[in-house]
């Protein structure tokens, strides 16, 4: 699985980070990092990948299995 980060909708809640530490967390300017950007998730990883952008409130992350 992929997840797409909507850098445009971040708002910096740190929500992601605080469900999922080992995947995501925030950059120096407050915004999200993601540890598999632009690549294919980890299998071991998947699960906490997805229930990180499950709680986004504002949809920053889009999970994308089929890729
Ligand atoms: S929970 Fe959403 S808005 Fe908050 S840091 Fe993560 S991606 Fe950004």
């Amino acid at each position: 699985m992929y997840v797409e980060v909507d850098r445009g909708r971040c708002e910096g809640h740190g929500l992601c980070g605080e469900r999922a530490p080992t995947v995501y967390g925030l950059d120096d300017e407050g915004y999200v990092a993601f540890a598999y950007e632009g690549r294919r998730v980890p299998k071991d990883s998947e699960e906490a990948a997805a229930a990180g952008a499950g709680v986004c409130p504002v949809a920053a992350l889009l999970v994308r299995w089929d890729a």
